[in-house]
């Protein structure tokens, strides 16, 4: 998912955070919602589909306010049903909250539990309402949001980057992990752009489109809440532990967005290059698969001294196949979103490189489609290690039994796709071309050593 949050008001908010969340749409393409706050007073507007879809000039008029939150979503857990849109609003004593979470809960079993007890009017399935509605109890108990947000975070497990907006400020949260991302802009705002403004995104490229800058990242286990007086920062918690999810690095999050202090086009670039060391082949072309495959594929190609060329063309407007629901639709997806060309391809031996095989499917299509436009060979180089465990912090990697590389060798997928040969990039190459510390990301999904550790029942609902 994608969040967004902004304080501003003197400028149209929702509009602002309308443009953010288009930076964001690949994070979510199921749901989209704006809350502002017009003082006390919220406006909400969520629907299902693409962030141009739910709004227009009309809507966004009538969400007037001096800040907001926006949200588009992905499903992660609960269906995929507008009652599950986020930001998710809960009234309380001080009045409404309006909360938008990227991450997944891995307590929400117990939090839920906990949270019916006291009578509370679950009204999604969502992990993300059960946040918002501990917020709610904490504050009404008796704390202010400050401390009742704090009480609340303490009792969820698992991965969140939120921003929350309340009748006095937005807050910008992340677990003690840091699993997701999520960045703190300033804007210049006003008549005469004197007036700074602070931002929240999931990723920088959430405030280039609005011309905020990026000023930091918010720490893990760090809140920001902003007001008109600032910007205040709270370490909620004792232990933070920065574990940021390598697959955003590899694959989620945009290219030009900056991580740790450099584009992820430029991160992505050096995994090709990893790769061409590791993984040599003779060829005649290198190609990528649009548009997650491609900075690798020019970085193998740099490396190796095989040209690049495209060789595949992606249309634009299909959504990433991996967020539609069904198997059945992912596999008519595949067919809309990538066409050959056959006059490049043809006749050649081909090194494909994509960022990441994970069912299985794409890859095999992919290798027809080359061999039906002409190529003679198809050798596959995927810039991360073979996916053998699900993730249960939010990004939709399926069950362990969807996973190729769970239960097959290197050798057998290789056998399955049809490919000459297949190579993956290992992970001390991809850690290593991150050039920080190995231990400060999760990359459970490659080895199975979930940092935050993940009750029973729900392991074995997607293990093996
Ligand atoms: P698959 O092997 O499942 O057919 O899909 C792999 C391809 O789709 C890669 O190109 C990757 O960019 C994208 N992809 C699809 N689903 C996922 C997912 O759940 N996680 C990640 N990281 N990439 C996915
Ligand atoms: Fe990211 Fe994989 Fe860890 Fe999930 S398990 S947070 S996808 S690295
Ligand atoms: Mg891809």
């Amino acid at each position: 998912c994608g969040v967004f949050g902004i304080l501003a008001p003197e400028e149209d908010v929702a509009k602002l955070t309308y443009f953010g969340l288009y930076a964001l749409q690949h994070r979510g393409q199921e749901s989209a919602g704006i809350a502002t706050f017009e003082g006390d007073r919220v406006h909400l507007h969520k629907e299902m589909g693409l962030v141009s879809q739910v709004f227009n000039e009309v809507i966004l008029k009538n969400l007037p306010g001096n800040l907001a939150v926006g949200h588009t979503r992905y499903s992660t857990t609960g269906s995929s049903r507008v009652v599950n849109a986020q930001p998710a609003v809960v009234e309380t004593r001080l009045g409404s909250l309006a909360l938008a979470h990227n991450g997944n809960l891995v307590n929400t079993a117990v939090l839920r539990e906990e949270l019916l007890e006291s009578n509370c009017n679950l009204v999604s399935t969502t992990d993300s309402e059960l946040i918002a509605h501990a917020i709610a109890e904490e504050v009404n108990a008796g704390y202010d949001w400050l401390e009742g947000a704090i009480r609340a975070f303490h009792r969820c497990r698992g991965a969140f980057s939120l921003t929350i907006g309340t009748p006095v400020g937005i807050m910008g949260v992340r677990d003690p992990n840091g699993i997701r991302p999520l960045v703190i802009g300033t804007i210049d705002t006003g008549e005469d752009g004197r007036t700074k403004r602070y931002v929240l995104s999931s990723e920088t490229c959430g405030l280039d489109i609005i011309g905020a800058e990026y000023l930091r990242d918010v720490e893990p286990g760090e809140l920001v809440w902003i007001t008109d007086a600032g910007l205040a920062s709270f370490h909620w918690t004792q232990q933070p532990k920065r574990k940021l999810c390598i697959f955003e690095m590899i694959y989620f999050a945009r290219p030009d967005s900056i991580m740790e202090g450099e584009s992820l086009y430029s991160y992505r670039l050096r995994l090709g290059r990893h790769l061409a060391e590791e993984s040599p082949i003779d060829a005649d072309i290198v190609i990528g698969v649009p548009d997650s495959g491609i900075p690798a594929a020019i970085g193998y190609s740099q490396t190796s001294g095989i040209p690049y060329a495209e060789g595949l063309i992606k249309n634009r407007y299909v959504g990433r196949t991996f967020i539609q629901p069904t198997q059945k639709m992912r596999e008519t997806g595949i067919r809309m979103k990538l066409n050959p060309l056959k006059d490049v391809l043809g006749g050649k031996r081909i090194v494909i490189v994509d960022d990441s095989i994970v069912r299985g499917t794409t890859s095999r299509k992919l290798v027809k489609a080359l061999r039906d436009a002409g190529a003679t060979e198809v050798h596959m180089r995927i810039s991360s290690p073979p996916v053998t465990h699900p993730c249960f912090y939010g990004i939709d990697t399926d069950s362990q039994d969807q996973l190729i590389a769970a239960t097959k060798s290197v050798a057998e997928i290789a056998k399955q796709i049809d490919v000459d040969s297949l190579a993956y990039l290992s992970r001390e190459g991809m850690l290593k071309a991150t050039g920080e510390d190995p231990q400060s990301f999760c990359s459970a999904c490659f080895t199975g050593d979930y940092p935050i550790s993940v009750p029973e029942p729900v392991k074995r609902s997607k293990l093996i």
